[in-house]
């Protein structure tokens, strides 16, 4: 059976609440199939409430980030407790900003993700090398490390909380996208280290999406690749053209549920 597709849309930290508000009315006009695509979107924090009085209801909404433990002296911090209060289903974990420019570990991210997943509140998982990971032919080193830094504080039954995104940080913001070639390679290679690690089961279940510079003029290709279940987007999600790139999973979806 296809896997259904998952598309976020992180908007980062961009927009303000007349923008966001607006291009949200014009996400809610996107008539897809809630049986085909999970939509996701990931505003600033401060318009999570406004924009989830907002949307309509097949598409939710995420955090960008959480703290991992429920309350106290962290200034500045929001627990998953706190979100799930608002009524919030999603939070994506361990984008390569936070990683990078906000030095998170892959431990944390980990403990991050036990902690959501406690909440009942799902996890966009996210992962991916650098451009010198990649060239020193480590992309699927650093993968596995990501991913089992995750599996050793979760349980196999987790993991139908968890999409997985993998977004190589050198496709990041800057419109070179991986080709589907190289896309589909390292999802079969996350794939394949989930089946060897956690089980057969999860590797097929599990959805792995890509991110990094998708736009609705690459969307569908890559979400045609067998191990390819959907899209994380930055830059496009900002734009109308996020409703496109929906449409186009979509179609890629009902393509593979076809074959
Ligand atoms: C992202 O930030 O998760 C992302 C994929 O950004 P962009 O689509 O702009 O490359």
């Amino acid at each position: 059976m296809a896997r259904k597709v998952c598309i976020g849309g992180n908007f980062k930290m961009n927009g303000d609440l007349a923008t966001l508000t607006k291009l949200v009315s014009q996400f809610n006009e996107c008539n897809f199939d809630v049986e085909a695509a999970d939509v996701i979107i990931a505003p600033p924090a401060l318009y999570i409430i406004p924009l989830l009085e907002h949307v309509k209801k097949g598409i939710k909404v995420a955090a960008q980030n959480a703290h991992q433990l429920a309350s106290g002296a962290y200034t500045g911090e929001i627990s998953l407790n706190q979100l799930k209060d608002v009524g919030l289903e999603w939070v994506v974990l361990g984008h390569s900003e936070r990683r990078t420019l906000f030095h998170e570990t892959d431990e944390l991210v980990a403990e991050k993700t036990k902690a959501a997943l406690k909440q009942n509140v799902k996890v966009i998982f996210c992962i991916g090398e650098t451009l010198e990971e990649r060239e020193a032919n480590k992309t699927n080193e650093v993968v596995s490390r990501q991913v089992e830094a995750l599996a050793k504080v979760i349980e196999e039954n987790d993991w139908k909380d968890i999409v997985v995104a993998y977004e190589p940080v050198w496709a990041i913001g800057t419109g070179k996208v991986a080709t589907p070639e190289q896309a589909q390679d390292t999802h079969k290679a996350i794939r394949d280290f989930l089946a060897k690690r956690v089980s057969q089961k999860v590797a097929d279940e599990t959805r792995i999406i890509y991110g990094g510079s998708v736009a609705a003029k690459n969307a569908k290709e890559l979400c045609l690749c067998p191990d390819i279940d959907g899209a994380l987007v930055g830059g496009a999600s900002l734009k109308p053209e996020f409703a496109d790139i929906i449409t186009s999973a979509e179609e890629a979806y009902k393509t593979k549920a076809r074959l």
